[in-house]
Order: structure tokens, then C-alpha cells, then sequence
């Protein structure tokens, strides 16, 4: 173990420049990785999709963009589907830059879902460490991370122990949790202000059931966040009353905590095995209780009974209950929580651990 300053090449998400939303939580993620990084002496190279837009920092980022066309996401891919490399895709391009810039860096650090970088990662010279993003969406995914999983499993780590699960690993997962920039959201104390809900608009997410909830309450449901699927949308605004959901459309951070921090509660109703829930983290950050379902990431970070209810996944009726009793819970209790758990600078340590750990050598593993 060395505390001298690591060179670091980040590599961002194939799907959408970073500042676009259509990364999803990775890019809240990249961001927090990349400050809290540079906050502990780290030099860094960023490689991501053309047009992506950096938070201003100091002269030790170094920003490297790639055309190509985005990559298909895995999350909207059939179970069996094989992998796919759009002509001029922008995956492989990032990883030319990424290997090329790996020769004179201590490690290589990848944001993507993907096959390829995967794939390749016992093949080169370089050491490459993923940050797995999401559960278990694809047969050959799931695959390609148990076999690298096999050959080091050092190489990766996951956002919560319930995603990790998703995956036959020989050895118990590295969890890192997530971290934010706390200082971007306020603590706001008000508890009586509307109901909302915040993330991609698909169905994974699943937003028809906040949306069921709040007509059962016969309230408003604030919604915050990109809508994928527009049919979707419909679908589910077709489902309760007229005026059930106020479409707040993609806010910046700063708008968004603004906005999210005047809730009464927050709803939280994924479908799948949500890797980590970026935005139950920062209703919390601003002092909002949250009420989801048992399930993924949000059913490991919600302290039952502390910074908001838990209640069997898909149970609506149970979620409207736990809604009504959101009162008890104390705003500040759940501000607390994101400064001891979930703060950019004890992510970026947690992440320093662990490719320090993986770096060293192991007879068997790497030389
Ligand atoms: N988000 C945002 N503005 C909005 C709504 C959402 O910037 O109006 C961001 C939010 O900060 C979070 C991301 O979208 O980082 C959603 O991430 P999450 O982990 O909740 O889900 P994912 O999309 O990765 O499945």
C-alpha cells in the first residue's frame, strides 16, 4: 500500500454524453468519483462520449472525448440478447483512448455496463477495475463479470451487497455504496409539502405505483426526470385520475434538490433490482423521508423507521399505509445519514481502498 498520488484513467458510460441524463445515475456517479478523487491528490484522465461537460476543476483532469454513436442499453435488451457494436460506435473508441492514455497510469477505472471492456480486461497489460452499475440484466453480462469475477475478482466492485448478489461470485463482493456532493443539496425542514418521485420515466422504475399511491391519498405526484419511454408515460398517467402526476420534466441538480427538498415524503417503487437509487440518496441529502419498496439498493440504504419506511416490494396498499405515517420520521435523521454513509469524499476513499487493494500483486491473479 502507497499514498503517493495515483494517475487514473476514468472511463464514462458509452450511453450519453455526460451532462445529458441519458446515462442515468452513472453520471451523478462519475462526477462524484471524479471531485472526490481530485480532492485526495489524484492526477486523472476522463475519457468519455464528445460533447460531455466536466465540473470545472483544477489542471489535474484532463478531458479525452470520443465520437461514435451511443451503445444499446443493457437494462432495455432481452435477457438472451447477443452483444451489439453500433458501426461508429462510440465503445470501442473510448477504450482506444482509454488503453492508449493506460500505459502511463496507475490503473484504469470503468463507469460502462459493457461487454468489451469486461472482456478484454485480463487481456492487457494495464489494470482496468469496474465499478459495476447495475444487477443482473443479461445472460452475457452476467457472464462476462463472473468470469472476470474468477480470474480477480479485485477488479470489481458493486454499489450494494443486493445488487451484487445478482452475481456467482467466488468471494464475498467489494461494495463501495455511492457518494454525492452534499454541499449541493439543502437540508430543508418543511414536512408538508407534496408527495414525489424522481428518475428515468421506464418501466423499471416503476412509477405506476407512486402514481397509485398518490390517487389513493388523492394527491399530486411531482415526477423529476428524463422520460425514456414516452409511451410508458402514458400509460401510466392514463391510469390514475387527471392531474395524479405533475411532470416536472429533467432538472439540474441544483434545481432538482430545490424542487425534491420541499416534499413530504419521497416514493421509491423499483421493479428491478436496483443497483443503488442515486435519487432516494438525494431526497435524503435535502431532509426527505423516503418510502420504498424492499428491494435493491433503496431496500439496503432506507433505515426502516429512521430516514423513512420499507414495505414489501409491489404492495401498494403497504406503500400508501407507510405514506400516511411519514411524519414520524425526522428530516434531520435523514440528512445525517447521507453525511455518515453517502458524502463524495468518503466514496472516493472507499474507492482509493480499493483499487489500492487490487493493485497489489497476488500469486495466481495478476503479476
Ligand atoms: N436526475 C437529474 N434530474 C432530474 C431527475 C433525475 O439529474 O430531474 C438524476 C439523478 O440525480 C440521478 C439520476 O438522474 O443521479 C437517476 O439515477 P438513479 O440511480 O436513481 O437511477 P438510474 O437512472 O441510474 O437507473
Amino acid at each position: 500500500m502507497t499514498d503517493r498520488p495515483l494517475t487514473l484513467v476514468l472511463v464514462s458510460t458509452p450511453i450519453g454524453q455526460l451532462g445529458s441524463g441519458r446515462g442515468g445515475g452513472v453520471e451523478l456517479t462519475f462526477t462524484s468519483v471524479l471531485k472526490g478523487l481530485v480532492g485526495r491528490g489524484h492526477r486523472l484522465h476522463v475519457v468519455a462520449p464528445s460533447g460531455s461537460h466536466l465540473p470545472a476543476l483544477d489542471g489535474s483532469v484532463t478531458l479525452h472525448t470520443a465520437p461514435g454513436l451511443d451503445q444499446p442499453s443493457w437494462q432495455h435488451a432481452d435477457r438472451e440478447a447477443a452483444m451489439q457494436i453500433p458501426l461508429d460506435g462510440v465503445l470501442p473508441q473510448l477504450w482506444d483512448r482509454a488503453l492508449a492514455l493506460a500505459a502511463d497510469a496507475d490503473a484504469v477505472l470503468n463507469f460502462g455496463y459493457d461487454w468489451l471492456p469486461l472482456w478484454l480486461t485480463p487481456h492487457v497489460a494495464s489494470p482496468i477495475f469496474h465499478l459495476v452499475s447495475m444487477g443482473s440484466v443479461s445472460s452475457l453480462m452476467d457472464r462476462a463479470i463472473q468470469d472476470l469475477a474468477r480470474w480477480d475478482q479485485r477488479r470489481m466492485a458493486f454499489h450494494t451487497r443486493r445488487q451484487a448478489s445478482d452475481f456467482a461470485l467466488p468471494h464475498p463482493p467489494e461494495v463501495v455504496g455511492n457518494g454525492f456532493d452534499l454541499s449541493r443539496y439543502g437540508l430543508q425542514l418543511s414536512g408538508d409539502g407534496p408527495l414525489g418521485w424522481a428518475g428515468r420515466v421506464a418501466p423499471e422504475k416503476g412509477l405506476e405505483d407512486a402514481a397509485a399511491v398518490a390517487a389513493a391519498l388523492g394527491e399530486p405526484l411531482k415526477v423529476w426526470g428524463l422520460v425514456e419511454d414516452p409511451a410508458y408515460a402514458s400509460r401510466v398517467e392514463a391510469q390514475v385520475p387527471a392531474g395524479t402526476i405533475e411532470w416536472c420534466g429533467f432538472q439540474t441538480t441544483e434545481e432538482l434538490q430545490r424542487q425534491l427538498g420541499r416534499c413530504r415524503a419521497f416514493l421509491n417503487t423499483p421493479k428491478w433490482n436496483e443497483a443503488y437509487g442515486n435519487v432516494v440518496v438525494e431526497a435524503l441529502a435535502c431532509g426527505v423521508p423516503v418510502v420504498a419498496y424492499d428491494r435493491g439498493g433503496p431496500g439496503e440504504i432506507v433505515e426502516h423507521g429512521v430516514t423513512g419506511w420499507l414495505v414489501t416490494a409491489d404492495d401498494r396498499e403497504a406503500l400508501t399505509e407507510a405514506t400516511r405515517r411519514v411524519a414520524a420520521i425526522d428530516r434531520r435523521a435523514c440528512r445525517r445519514w447521507t453525511e455518515q454513509w453517502a458524502s463524495q469524499e468518503a466514496l472516493a476513499a472507499r474507492i482509493e481502498a480499493w483499487i489500492h487493494r487490487g493493485l497489489i500483486p497476488m500469486n495466481g491473479t495478476i503479476s
